[in-house]
Formats: structure tokens, C-alpha cells, sequence
């Protein structure tokens, strides 16, 4: 047969969602439960009244708003469809073919496959032995041809963070003619005062940039919003490589909706907060490796019994998420769903 495709995605694993089972509690994606916030469905009938124009492509009005909640510039500020595809064009806008990307392995699935598709390659840095990221691993990786790092922080899948003194030090290691990435997609669920806002404490390096998303504790999954912070001039070539119109009219009207409701998203953030605690405790005395987890989600550290582990807890009506080989991850949700995984084990 004629190849069409490029031959080395053969060898590309497919990113794999977790799996949605009609009646099944779904404790596999780390969203949360609770619904849209209030205004948010509201503002999604309104705009879809506007579906037949195209969508503003610079998030004005969106952009605007998170300038005032994060005290930045607008300028300094781009959105995408999810923080997932602001990861692609952060891949985009940083690295040429053979160019090297280092990030830490076990992390977020689809930096492997963003760094092959954009033709980086990647530099995968082993977790410590408590599932955190080794970054002073991470910083004597950094050669010639690195023009990107990511730090997950909290890390997906391991939920484990990053704490002030390293990442100053890492951050101090680092040439300042590398990218540095702080993945922040759960920094809401962050109640450790020692893991730094990376906005906040590191907004002011021009090589550091932060992702967020509105799909975790804002609730907005389904509708794909992702933003960026980073230097003017960071945020302007990411604002170039960007799919035109990706941020569509309805996400950017709903997550308008979403970030005026913060005072609910923080109390249902709170009670998953405390359901972490809960469930981590309870979870350890069956399972004493669970490492801290600072995100909505826990890491069970299974080895080979992943895969068995996540099927007999589908059998009991529970999606989690499998890692073959590695563990298992379990997003933290209501009282009673966690409770249907604490039946579970
Ligand atoms: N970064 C991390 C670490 C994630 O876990 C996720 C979602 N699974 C994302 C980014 C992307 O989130 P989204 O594209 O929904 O904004």
C-alpha cells in the first residue's frame, strides 16, 4: 500500500483518554463533579446565538479577565483550546526539528507525543524513587540543543510537587536561553504553602512560562480552555502559532462566566481538597506508598498489578486510570464516589 502517513508514527503511542462507561462512577480524567459553574450555561446559550460568526481570534474580553485575576498584562497573556494544545504550540513556537525537550518521565502523556509530532527530541528525565520530579537531574540535562523544559507541577500522573528551595535552584541552573514551562494545570488544588505559584513567584523570569486550564477546577473540560503566561514577546509568538479561531465563541463566553463564579469554584475546590486528605489516609492503610499529592487526583504506585487493579475496579462500577506496569491513578471526586473506590479496595 502507498504511505501517505509519516513512517515514525508507527512507533507513536496514541494518547489514551480515560474511558467513559455508561453508569460507571469516572474517577479517571481528574475533572470535577459538580457541574458547570453557576452562569456558565447561561452564557454558552447566549453565545450560541452567535455561532454563525466566527469567534474573537484574540480572546479580548477573556484575556482581559484573566489579566485582572492574575495581575498581568493582557499582552503577556495567550489562550488555546485546552493548555494541552498551548503545550503543542509552546513546542512550536521553542523547537526545530532535533532540537531537545527535556521533561520528567512519568508525567503527562502527551508531552511524548507532542515532542515527536513537532520533531523535538525528547529528554526524559526518571522520576525520583517517590514518583517526584528529579530536578537537579533535570537541570544537568540541559545541553546545546535544549530550547524546552516542562515541569509539571503538581506532576500528572504521580500527583507529587515541587517545593520552593528546588525550584528556585533549578530554575538558578537553567540558561536563560532555555524555556522553562511550569505546567500548573492543578495548581488550584495546591494547599501546600512551600509549592510556589509559579506566576506569582517566577512570572518575572523572561524564560519561564505557566499553563493553566479551566478544564480542572473551573469545571470547563468539555469546552477547552487553556491559557499562558509568559513575557511579551513569549506570549506574542505563541499567540502566532496558535490555530487560528481555536478558542471558540462558546468557551471563550463560558470561561468568562466561569472566572466571575471564583468564589464557588474555590468552596468546591475546598471540598475536594478535603476529600484528598480523607481518602489519601484511608487509601494508605491498605496501600502505604501512596506518595503527598497536592492535585485532585493520587497515585497508586502498582507496578505489574496496574492493569488487574483498574479492571476489578471496573467490575465494581469505578473508572480508574491504568498506567501499565507503573500504577494507577485515582481522581479525587464527591464524598460518595470516593467512597465506591474506598469499597473498591
Ligand atoms: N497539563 C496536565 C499536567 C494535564 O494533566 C492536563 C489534562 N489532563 C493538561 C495539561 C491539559 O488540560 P486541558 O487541555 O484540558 O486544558
Amino acid at each position: 500500500m502507498t504511505r501517505l502517513t509519516r513512517a515514525d508514527l508507527d512507533a507513536l503511542p496514541a494518547y489514551v483518554a480515560g474511558r467513559t462507561v455508561p453508569g460507571a462512577i469516572k474517577l479517571a480524567s481528574n475533572e470535577v463533579p459538580y457541574g458547570p459553574l453557576p452562569g456558565v450555561v447561561d452564557a454558552v446559550a447566549a453565545s450560541i446565538t452567535g455561532a454563525h460568526r466566527y469567534p474573537d481570534p484574540g480572546a479580548t474580553a477573556l484575556r482581559a479577565a484573566l489579566s485582572d485575576r492574575l495581575g498581568v498584562d493582557p499582552d503577556r497573556i495567550a489562550t488555546g483550546c485546552g493548555s494541552v494544545a498551548l503545550t503543542e504550540h509552546l513546542f512550536r513556537t521553542t523547537c526545530l526539528p532535533g532540537d531537545e525537550a527535556i521533561y520528567a518521565w512519568r508525567s503527562f502523556e502527551a508531552y511524548p507525543i507532542i515532542a515527536a509530532t513537532s520533531g523535538a527530541t525528547s529528554v526524559r528525565v526518571p522520576n525520583t524513587s517517590t514518583h517526584g520530579h528529579d530536578l537537579p537531574a533535570m537541570a544537568a540535562a540541559v545541553t546545546d540543543k535544549t530550547r524546552l523544559v516542562i515541569v509539571c507541577n503538581p506532576n500528572n500522573p504521580t500527583g507529587t510537587s515541587n517545593r520552593k528551595a528546588e525550584l528556585d535552584a533549578f530554575l538558578d541552573a537553567v540558561p536563560p536561553t532555555v524555556l522553562v514551562a511550569l505546567d500548573e494545570a492543578y495548581r488550584e488544588f495546591v494547599t501546600d504553602p512551600d509549592v510556589p505559584d509559579g506566576l506569582a513567584t517566577y512570572g518575572d523570569r523572561p524564560n519561564v512560562v505557566v499553563l493553566r486550564t479551566l478544564s480542572k477546577a473551573w469545571g470547563l473540560a468539555g469546552l477547552r480552555v487553556g491559557y499562558l503566561v509568559g513575557s511579551p514577546e513569549v506570549a506574542a509568538a505563541v499567540r502566532k502559532v496558535v490555530t487560528p479561531f481555536s478558542t471558540s465563541a462558546t468557551a471563550q463566553a463560558a470561561a468568562l462566566a466561569a472566572l466571575q463564579a471564583s468564589d464557588e469554584m474555590q468552596r468546591r475546590v475546598d471540598l475536594i481538597t478535603a476529600e484528598r486528605e480523607r481518602v489519601v489516609s484511608a487509601v494508605r492503610k491498605v496501600y502505604p506508598d501512596v506518595p503527598d499529592t497536592q492535585s485532585n487526583f493520587f497515585w497508586l504506585p502498582l507496578g505489574d498489578a496496574a492493569t488487574d487493579f483498574a479492571a476489578k475496579c471496573e467490575e465494581s462500577g469505578v473508572i480508574v486510570r491504568a498506567f501499565a506496569g507503573d500504577g494507577v491513578r485515582v481522581t479525587i471526586s464527591s464524598p460518595g464516589e470516593n467512597d465506591a473506590f474506598l469499597d473498591c479496595i
